[in-house]
């Protein structure tokens, strides 16, 4: 088949690219080098729906953060996924940082972020306790938010392939050819050819318009990575909103924020780093986030850690998100440097990408059929969210849910059998893990991981021995001992 629209890249903006072009008579195909969605950077970032007052006035940044950041409340209750309007603050610990602080509100209220406002320690204080005494200014924000990014991507991923989008997984592109209107893309010894192409191929999209046939490509991509640590549940209420620093020229500086899912998160630095797959933890790195936490709130319990992580952020050279119709390369649309707040910006962002493709010539018809839940049926939760009464109806309907697999975040047998069977289902523990939280709780899968590999076999019907921690060749058994 000829796909109308091949996109590349299965991140926050390939997918939400793919779930708005899914409402059309299109037929699209999404090509993501790794098993699953949101496996590059869109996997592992501070989850903040930024509310638009730290990027430049003018710039696509600003004006597409500002517009996703008032998307996302709709977006996200359309597809059931964990959202929370939550606020943030910026905190200032001088006067001198309080003339910072009026600036950057002054720079928000340019970019349209509406409700700033400006108060004092002690009025933070009241309702933020464990602040440091040292907060002496802060800027509130309250149209940001939080949301879980994996959570975000697989709904919009899921509602597309519900919708007939394609998705392609362990398809690397590697090789592009033009063949008459057409460009056949190669990828792990597969071919996928199709009238229109997408970039959204994150840290790699510079390279990938170069494979696509740009020359002198007027961006480059510099590797940022932010290490993180995150605490058990036990401390999500520690704040009750995103706490920022002052930004630097090397980003917003080190938060600490809770969770969608009740955790508390504490991070990122910002290191160049040379390997843009380099998504190590350091000793130096996790005590810069140590410090800078402490600073906000020096009695955040950092023995309550649960793992440790890190992400690499895609700089665009330029500055700012590079979204354009190429100018060398017929019907190619990039969406380049998608660097923070690239995941506040989303909805925004995947709408200009549909826009830019309907200016270079796709023809957008609504389809009759369209889904516009989750998934055909509606929005499925957890079986630990439901109500006592929904929650007998449900192991009534299927008994599969009276049965807890993983004890620390309480998923049930039927949680992870309806992480397999649903659209863009789980193929590999970690899949399981970004569908419904199993292995994702204090012990980190050291209890769970056996019982959700052995329903990953019996229903996929493969040995178990081929089931993987992330797929590839990350295998959990080697051989057999007796
Ligand atoms: C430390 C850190 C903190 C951040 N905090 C925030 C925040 O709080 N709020 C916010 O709004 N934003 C934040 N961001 C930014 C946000 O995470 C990104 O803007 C967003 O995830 C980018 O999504 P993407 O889809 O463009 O890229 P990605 O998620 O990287 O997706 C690109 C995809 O392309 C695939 N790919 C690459 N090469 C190929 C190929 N050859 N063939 C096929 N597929 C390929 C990759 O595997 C990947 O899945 C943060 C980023 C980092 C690193």
């Amino acid at each position: 088949m000829i796909y109308d629209i091949a996109i590349i890249g299965a991140g926050v903006t390939g997918a939400m690219t793919a779930y708005y072009l899914a409402k059309y008579d299109l037929h699209v195909a999404v090509l993501e080098k790794n098993s699953d969605v949101a496996s590059g950077t869109t996997k592992a970032n501070s989850a903040i729906v930024h509310a638009g007052f730290d990027a430049k006035p003018g710039t696509k940044k600003a004006a597409l953060n500002v517009k996703g950041c008032a998307m996302m409340e709709t977006l996200t209750e359309t597809l059931g996924v964990h959202y929370k309007k939550c606020g943030s603050y910026v905190l200032g610990f001088s006067d001198g940082d309080k003339d910072r602080l009026e600036e950057l509100k002054a720079r928000g209220e340019q970019n349209g972020v509406p409700e700033l406002s400006i108060l004092s320690g002690e009025e933070l204080r009241k309702k933020e306790p464990n602040l440091s005494p040292e907060v002496k200014w802060a800027l509130s924000a309250p149209t940001a938010g939080i949301v879980c990014p994996y959570d975000l991507t697989l709904a919009l991923a899921e509602n597309a392939a519900s919708n007939g989008v394609d998705f392609y997984f362990d398809f690397p592109v590697c090789a592009v050819r033009r063949a008459g209107e057409t460009y056949v893309l190669e990828g792990n010894g597969r071919e996928v050819e199709a009238r229109y192409i997408v970039n959204a191929a994150g840290l790699a999209s510079a390279d990938m318009a170069t494979l696509l046939g740009e020359e002198n490509f007027p961006v480059t991509i510099l590797p940022r990575r932010g290490e993180y640590m995150l605490l058990d549940r036990a401390e999500g209420a520690f704040v009750s909103a995103t706490m920022f620093v002052l930004p630097d020229e090397r980003g917003k500086g080190i938060l600490i924020s809770p969770t969608v899912d009740g955790n508390l998160i504490v991070g990122p630095n910002a290191q160049l780093v040379e390997d843009r797959e380099d998504r190590a933890t350091t000793d130096a790195g996790l005590a810069e986030i140590t410090a800078g936490a402490r600073r906000i709130a020096p009695g955040v319990n950092l023995r309550a850690v649960i793992t440790s992580f890190a992400g690499v952020r895609s700089t665009p050279s330029t500055g700012d998100f590079y979204l354009e119709i190429s100018e060398q390369c017929p019907h190619v649309i990039h969406a380049v440097g998608i660097e923070s707040p690239g995941l506040a910006s989303s909805p925004a962002v995947g709408e200009y990408i549909v826009s830019l493709l309907a200016k270079d010539g796709v023809v957008l018809r609504e389809k009759e059929t369209y889904v516009k839940e989750r998934r055909p049926g509606g929005n499925r939760p957890l079986f630990r969210d439901l109500s006592e009464a929904e929650k007998q109806a449900r192991i009534k309907e299927d008994p599969a849910y009276g049965k807890i697999v993983c004890r620390c975040e309480t998923i049930t047998e039927g949680d992870i059998l309806d992480a397999i069977r649903r659209p863009v289902g789980a193929r590999n523990l970690d899949m399981v893990k970004r569908r419904v939280r199993a292995g994702m709780g204090r012990c980190q899968g050291g209890f769970c991981s056996p019982r959700v590999a052995e329903l990953l076999a019996s229903e996929l019907k493969v040995p178990l021995s081929t089931i993987t921690k992330t797929g590839g060749g990350s295998y959990l058994l080697t051989e057999k001992t007796k």
